[in-house]
């Protein structure tokens, strides 16, 4: 039987219409929108991809959202006026550093530039304070991707409390924070990694399996317990064509996709997952659509608590 889907784009419409109305009465009661400052340095494709749509849906949510570019050669000492800038801005109630940085300001210049942002401003949820917050579970910003995971799960009415949950990769952005989160929900989470031993037979205990790592169709039906729900993260731009063709069946539309462009994103999850469990987010069309939407409401949520002084 193939697999329930698990719509991102319908639960991140929801959550964006629920966004919008309490960005138009904040807008009302303070006179002004809540407002993002989003940092861009360089130019990379994907990066410009992202920003655009975040702008995008930023503009369409009635926020205020502004973009500050900086060239790829800039040094880590202009980026980091430029988030102070944002730091003591008026306006800006969300500030957003799109990663990756470009190599030439350093190993440590994300974790550098991620500390900077102000706590009360870090819409993304990276900050020391707020992951400290997380595992405590009182946080109020919490990272956006594993939130939208949640927000998939529960509104596809997948039950967490008490569910064996394994999530694959142990990033600070995805990995780490969607474990916690799952565990106040009372999930029993492992968490697995490059390192764990026999991946595919811990995977197949989990009533949950979420895959964050980035390694296309990673995940095959091997890994999932019949009827288990699957949640990927996971998205690779892929132009080899040896490796969508192992992927997708001869015919099928996201090979012709391929054809057509000769890129495609893929996940972490193999299709053939679909014939075993039984709810599976898809790739695209998954938890990207939320992550954005989740940004929209953490930049709402940056702004309430602002203006309560809180
Ligand atoms: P990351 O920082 O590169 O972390 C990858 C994790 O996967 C690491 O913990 C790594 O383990 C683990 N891993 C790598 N290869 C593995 C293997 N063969 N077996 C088991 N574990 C393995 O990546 P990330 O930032 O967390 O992102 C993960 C994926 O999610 C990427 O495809 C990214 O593009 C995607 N993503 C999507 C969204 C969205 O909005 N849809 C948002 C964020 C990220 P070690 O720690 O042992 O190295």
């Amino acid at each position: 039987m193939a697999a329930r889907l698990l719509d991102g784009v319908a639960v991140a419409t929801a959550i964006r219409a629920e966004v919008a109305p309490a960005v138009a009465a904040f807008t009302a009661k303070m006179g002004r929108p809540p407002g993002l400052g989003i940092v861009l340095v360089g130019n990379d494709p994907a990066s410009e991809v992202y920003v655009g749509s975040k702008l995008k849906s930023a503009g369409e949510a009635g926020l205020r959202a502004d973009l500050q570019r900086l060239p790829a050669h800039a040094s880590l000492a202009d980026l980091m006026a430029v988030v102070d800038g944002l730091n003591r801005s008026d306006a800006h109630d969300g500030i957003l550093v799109q990663s990756p940085l470009p190599d030439g300001m350093g190993a440590d210049a994300e974790r550098q530039v991620f500390d900077a942002v102000r706590a009360d401003k870090d819409v993304d949820g990276f900050h020391p304070v707020n992951v400290g917050r997380l595992v405590q579970n009182r946080a109020t910003l919490v990272a956006c991707t594993p939130s939208g995971v949640i927000e998939l799960l529960e509104r596809s009415q997948i039950r967490i409390a008490g569910a064996r949950a394994v999530v694959i990769g142990r990033s600070d952005i995805v990995g780490k924070p969607m474990a916690l989160l799952l565990l106040h929900r009372h999930a029993t989470v492992t968490i697995c990694h490059s390192k764990t031993s026999n991946l595919p037979r811990v995977a197949a205990e989990a009533d949950i399996v979420v895959a964050a790592i980035g390694r296309p169709g990673f995940v095959t039906r091997d890994f999932v317990k019949p009827g288990a729900t699957v949640v990927d993260v996971g998205t690779t731009p892929v132009s080899d064509r040896a490796v969508v063709e192992r992927l997708f069946a001869p015919g099928s539309k996201r090979l012709a996709a391929f054809a057509k462009r000769g890129q495609l994103v893929v996940g972490d999850v193999h299709p053939n997952v679909a014939e075993v469990a039984g709810a599976l987010s898809p790739v695209p069309g998954g938890v990207g659509p939320l992550t954005i939407a989740l940004l929209l409401r953490n930049t709402l949520l940056a702004a309430q608590a602002r203006s309560q002084g809180r």
